[in-house]
């Protein structure tokens, strides 16, 4: 399931670019097999929010301790953690949201009404 997020798939079906209609802007349910994201769940931003912090932070931690080691001078070691900071929760965006959508359905696994819900979903859709 965490893999599928890493490639921004539905952590659950597996379906690719199942909530994002594009880079940035996603949908509620996955375009393949309809489960929600959320899942009644009101905290799902923020855990997706706080990881992207921490692949930012882990990222920028890396690139400093891999300088130090080989001995990059201040002013470039600054320059990219600075681009680091700015660039690595644009590209990580949609990662964050398909990862952290694996760990929640680790944790929470779907219930028989996400599923209903989820069938519903796809079969108001497909109609259209
Ligand atoms: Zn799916």
């Amino acid at each position: 399931m965490l893999l599928r997020g890493l490639f921004r798939r539905c952590a659950w079906c597996g379906g690719r670019g199942s909530f994002f209609t594009s880079w940035y802007r996603k949908s509620d349910n996955c375009q393949t097999c309809g489960i929600r994201w959320e899942r009644g769940y009101e905290g799902y931003e923020l855990g997706a929010a706080t990881m992207g912090v921490f692949i930012t932070f882990g990222i920028i931690l890396g690139w400093m301790v891999a300088s130090l080691i080989f001995g990059v001078a201040l002013a470039p070691l600054l320059i990219v953690a600075a681009v680091l900071a700015i660039s690595v929760p644009v590209v990580t965006y949609p990662m964050t949201y398909t990862v952290w959508q694996g760990i929640d359905l680790l944790i929470r696994a779907p219930s028989a009404e996400d599923i209903a819900e989820a069938e519903k979903w796809l079969a108001e859709h497909s109609a259209q």
